[in-house]
C-alpha cells in the first residue's frame, strides 16, 4: 500500500466506521457464535502471496463482527462503560503515525511533556492536592498506564520496596526473605480481582477487610485487621482502598481509613477506576474528600471520560518512591538530558518498556469536548442510571439492592438466586440487551451499567420494557 492507496483506503475506512458506529443500534449487542468459531472461517496458514485490501475488508463482515460484543451500543450494559469519542479515535490515528516510543524523555520529548501536562490539567480537574502534580513544588508527579490493574501493581511493588528497605535497615540481621514473609497488605473484600492478583504477582499475602451494610470498608475494620496482625508479628504495609467497587460502586471511607494507614506507615492506593471520572463534577468531588491522606491515586479515563482505551491515569505523591523501586540504566538508554535533573523518563514508572504517545488522545479530548463537556456526559449517564432505578422501584416484583450514586444500578426479582440467574440466562439469549450479574451478601444480582456515550432514556425505557417482558415470560413457567 502506497501513500495514494492509503489516503482512499483511510476515507474509506472512516466511513466504515462512522457508518458502524451510526448503525449499531441495529445489531445484536451480544454474538451468537460458539467457541472456536472463528477457525473455520479462515486458513489454517498466513498467505504466501499478498492479498488485496478489499479480500480483507470483506472478511471482516463475514469473520469479525458475528464475534463481537458491541460495547458501544446504546443496548450494552454490562461491566462498566468503555469510553469512545471521534477526537480520541482520531488522535489514537495520529499516534499510531508518529508510531514513536516514548520510554524516555530522548525517545520522543513531545510524548513525554505532553502526558506529563495532560496528568497536571487532569489532576486539577479533579482538584487532586497540589502534591500529587508535577508543576508544582511537590514530589509528585502523574502517569498513564495501560490499566487500573497495572497502577496497582506497580503501587504494591513501590510499596513492597519502601517496606523492604526501611525494615532492613533498621533491622539488619533480618533477611529480606523473612521480611517479605511478615508483610502484609489489605483490600476490600469487594475490591477488583486485579487487586488480589497485584499480590499474587508480588507474592505478598493479602487480606481482604469486610465491608458494612453498603459494602465499603469503614476505618475501624481495617485499624482493627492491622492491630491483631502486629500482635502476630506480621508486618502491615498496604492498603488498597476502592472508590466505585465493580460489584455495586461503594465508595471505602478513605477521610477515616487514610490517617491509619499514615499513622501505621502503610501506603494507600486508591482505585477508582470506573467513578473517578464524576470526581471531576463538584457534586461528586466530596467523596474523593481523604485523597490527600494517599500515596497513589489512579483512575480509568478509558472508562468514563470518552479516552478509547488505553488509558488509566496514576498520580503519586513522591515520585521517588516508584522510579526508585526498578530503577536499571544501561548504557543504550542513557541520554545526555538524563542527570539535568529536569526530564521525566516514564519507563522507570511502569513495568514495560515501551510506551504509546496515549496523552495525545487526552489532548484532543479535553479541549474538544472542554471541563464542561465532560462533566455533562458524567451527569448525563447518571441522570439515566436514576431513571432506570425509578423503573425498578416502581415495579414491586424487583428490588435494588445498593444505592444508585453514579452510573451503576444493582437489582433484583425478590426471590432465590436460582429465578434471578434464569432471568438473566434469558436476556443474554435474546441478544437485545446486554447485563452481566455480581454477588453481594450472598445474593445474585442484576447490574445494569450506563455504558455507551449515545445511551439516551428511549434505550432505558427499551431495556426496562424488555426485562420486564422476559420476567413476565419466566414468572409464567411452570414452578414459578
Ligand atoms: C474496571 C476496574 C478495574 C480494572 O481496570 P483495568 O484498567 O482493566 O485494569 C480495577 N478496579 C476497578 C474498581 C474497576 O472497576
Amino acid at each position: 500500500m502506497d501513500a495514494a492507496e492509503f489516503r482512499r483506503r483511510g476515507r474509506e475506512m472512516v466511513d466504515y466506521v462512522a457508518d458502524y458506529l451510526e448503525s449499531i443500534e441495529q445489531r445484536p449487542v451480544y454474538p451468537d457464535v460458539e467457541p472456536g468459531y472463528l477457525r473455520s472461517l479462515i486458513p489454517t496458514e498466513a498467505p504466501l502471496e499478498p492479498e488485496s485490501y478489499e479480500e480483507v475488508m470483506k472478511d471482516v463482515e463475514r469473520v469479525i463482527m458475528p464475534g463481537i460484543t458491541h460495547w458501544h451500543s446504546p443496548r450494552f450494559f454490562a461491566y462498566f462503560p468503555a469510553a469512545s469519542s471521534y477526537p480520541a479515535m482520531l488522535a489514537d490515528m495520529l499516534c499510531g503515525a508518529l508510531g514513536c516510543i516514548g520510554f524516555s524523555w530522548a525517545a520522543s520529548p513531545a510524548c513525554t511533556e505532553l502526558e506529563t501536562v495532560m496528568l497536571d490539567w487532569l489532576g486539577k480537574m479533579l482538584q487532586l492536592p497540589e502534591g500529587f502534580l508535577a508543576g508544582t513544588d511537590g514530589h509528585g508527579g502523574g502517569v498513564i498506564q495501560g490499566t487500573a490493574s497495572e497502577a496497582t501493581l506497580m503501587s504494591l511493588l513501590a510499596a513492597r520496596c519502601k517496606a523492604l528497605r526501611h525494615f532492613e535497615s533498621i533491622n539488619p540481621k533480618k533477611s529480606e526473605a523473612e521480611i517479605l514473609s511478615q508483610l502484609v497488605a489489605y483490600t476490600s473484600e469487594h475490591a477488583h480481582c486485579s487487586v488480589e492478583r497485584a499480590a499474587l504477582i508480588g507474592g505478598v499475602k493479602m487480606k481482604k477487610v469486610p465491608t458494612d451494610q453498603t459494602f465499603a470498608v469503614r476505618g475501624e475494620m481495617l485499624q482493627a485487621m492491622v492491630e491483631k496482625d502486629k500482635e502476630a508479628g506480621l508486618i502491615p504495609f498496604y492498603f488498597c482502598a476502592t472508590l466505585g467497587t465493580t460489584s455495586s460502586c461503594a465508595f471505602d471511607h478513605i477521610a477515616e481509613l487514610g490517617p491509619i494507614c499514615n499513622k501505621e506507615n502503610m501506603w494507600m492506593h486508591i482505585d477508582a477506576a470506573y467513578a473517578g471520572s464524576a470526581f471531576i463534577c463538584p457534586e461528586f468531588r466530596p467523596l474523593l474528600n481523604g485523597i490527600e491522606f494517599a500515596d497513589s491515586f489512579n483512575f480509568n479515563p478509558h472508562k468514563w471520560m470518552l479516552v478509547n482505551f488505553d488509558c488509566s491515569a496514576m498520580w503519586v505523591k513522591k515520585r521517588t518512591d516508584i522510579i526508585g523501586a526498578f530503577k536499571v540504566e544501561p548504557l543504550y538508554l542513557k541520554h545526555e538530558n538524563q542527570e539535568s535533573g529536569l526530564v521525566t523518563d516514564y519507563r522507570h514508572w511502569q513495568i514495560p518498556l515501551g510506551r504509546r504517545f496515549r496523552s495525545l488522545k487526552m489532548w484532543f479530548v479535553f479541549r474538544m469536548y472542554g471541563l464542561k463537556g465532560l462533566q455533562a456526559h458524567v451527569r448525563k449517564q447518571v441522570a439515566l442510571a436514576k431513571e432506570f432505578e425509578s423503573l425498578v422501584r416502581a415495579d414491586k416484583r424487583f428490588e435494588i439492592c445498593a444505592e444508585v450514586i453514579m452510573g451503576l444500578v444493582c437489582f433484583r426479582l425478590k426471590g432465590s438466586n436460582e429465578l434471578n440467574q434464569k432471568l438473566l440466562k434469558k436476556l443474554t439469549k435474546s441478544r437485545e440487551i446486554h447485563l452481566v450479574p455480581c454477588q453481594l451478601s450472598g445474593r445474585f444480582v442484576l447490574r445494569f451499567a450506563v455504558c455507551a456515550r449515545t445511551t439516551e432514556s428511549r434505550h432505558i425505557q427499551h431495556a426496562w420494557r424488555h426485562i420486564t417482558q422476559l420476567t413476565f415470560e419466566l414468572l409464567q413457567e411452570p414452578g414459578h
